[in-house]
């Protein structure tokens, strides 16, 4: 297979990814504020002449939560700001055929960037952190590419650009909007980012790819009262001390070994000075896990051990309980798709096995309804001090790796409509 005829990224394209990555960089959006990215997602595809809806994503609302569970669990609903997803439609000119859909999220996080780069982020405390402004652009590129060799396939390429994968799943939101219908979507692949790789190597593998990621909170009332006279009072404190510690008996004691699951609480607050006892103690933490089994029985047994180990204690603990981003697994077959058609373009000693994340990916809602796989596309540049994992204010990624990932998911779509 000669993929250089084929998927080949020119010098003018692969100076416009770099030039709109970062442009993107330097104008990151926070989840469900990603406006002027989807307005110049959209404009490029108005450019190439591609058909594209606008708007998808509802009014943007977190729709795997109710606003009520949130509010239970004292987390205020995120604004409505109206559906910053875009869906694009190259149909194949050798007539019907097999549906794939492309995804790129869109979306920055909450970090202030500590890079010094001529593209720093222009946003105080925002940055594109988790590599989606590479994302964006890979895709724009796809589209530029496939809009070219629309004579040499049949049957429909979809892209997908969401909104609001960190946190409020802006995936979901997108497919309560239909995008995965008419025509219905038979497969689906993603790539991110990924630091402990170089540019220019990949990775991929069949199976586990991405945890379930849930949160939870628990409350507990206990009796306020003189820090000098704890028998007039119910210590709250100490009872949240003991649920932390409890907790952690869950995963070592109560779940298979061979099962990934982490419980971490990551925040716990109580108390206002040193001689009150106070009222309340709130902990909150997340799950992760991968077995369905696995995560109903952390489910049952946090809220059991906190109002248990709560009553014991003279207190009482309430639990709630947010389901968040399902876990996801890579298809069998589309990864064995992706590993060939990378190791075709890249060669051999590039691609490379990927191990499950404990992560979660708002990707997992896709692949509740259909076949997906995610790969992994190496970023890291340990010569130019390019290793700093995503989520840390000095990610960032070596440029090298945006023609690579236009050229692999050119050709993975490809392939999977029978092209090449
Ligand atoms: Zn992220
Ligand atoms: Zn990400």
């Amino acid at each position: 297979m000669h993929w250089e005829e084929i998927v080949r990224v020119t010098p003018e394209l692969d100076a416009w990814l770099r030039e709109t990555r970062r442009y993107l960089h330097m104008h990151p959006e926070l989840s469900l504020q990603e406006t002027n990215t989807a307005k110049l997602v959209a404009g490029h595809l108005r450019e190439l002449g591609i058909e594209h809806r606008t708007g998808l994503g509802g009014d943007g609302r977190p729709l795997f939560m109710s606003p009520e569970a949130l509010r239970a669990a004292g987390i205020q609903p995120g604004p409505t700001t109206g559906g910053n997803g875009v869906l694009a439609v190259i149909r194949g000119e050798r007539g019907p055929g097999r549906t794939v859909l492309l995804r790129a999220d869109m979306d920055a996080l909450p970090i202030e960037e500590q890079n010094d780069v001529p593209y720093r982020s222009t946003r105080p405390g925002v940055m594109h952190a988790c590599g989606h402004d590479a994302h964006t652009t890979i895709l724009l590129g796809v589209a530029e590419l496939l809009q070219q060799l629309r004579d040499r396939f049949a049957g429909t390429v979809k892209l997908m650009f969401q909104p609001a994968e960190e946190g409020p799943g802006g995936a979901a939101a997108m497919i309560a909007d239909g995008i995965l219908e008419n025509p219905r979507v038979d497969a689906a692949f993603a790539l991110h980012v990924d630091s402990t790789r170089r540019a220019g190597e990949v990775s991929v593998s069949p199976g586990p790819a991405t945890a379930a990621a849930d949160t939870f909170r628990i409350v507990v009332h206990g009796v306020g009262g003189h820090a000098a006279k704890p028998q007039t009072a119910v210590d709250p404190i100490v009872v949240a001390a003991q649920i932390v510690l409890a907790l952690q008996t869950l995963v070592s004691r109560e779940t298979d070994p061979l099962e990934a699951a982490v419980i971490t609480v990551g925040k716990l607050q109580a108390g206002t000075a040193t001689n009150v006892i106070p009222d309340r103690a709130v902990l909150e933490g997340t799950v992760r896990t991968y077995s369905l089994a696995v995560r109903d029985w952390l489910e049952r047994r946090i809220a059991e051990l906190a109002s248990g180990i709560a009553q014991a204690m003279r207190a009482r603990a309430e639990t709630v309980y947010l389901r968040g981003y399902p876990a996801m697994h890579n298809d069998p077959e589309l990864s064995t798709l992706a590993r060939q058609v990378a190791t075709e373009l890249l060669g051999p000693d590039r691609v490379f096995d990927r191990e499950p994340l404990m992560a979660g990916e708002d990707f997992a809602f896709v692949a509740e309804r259909v076949p997906v796989c995610m790969i992994g596309l190496g970023v890291a540049n340990p010569e130019r001090d390019i290793v700093y994992p995503p989520h840390h204010p000095r990610f960032d990624l070596d440029e090298d790796a945006l023609a690579v990932g236009v050229r692999l998911m050119t050709a993975i779509a490809l392939r999977y409509l029978g092209a090449a």
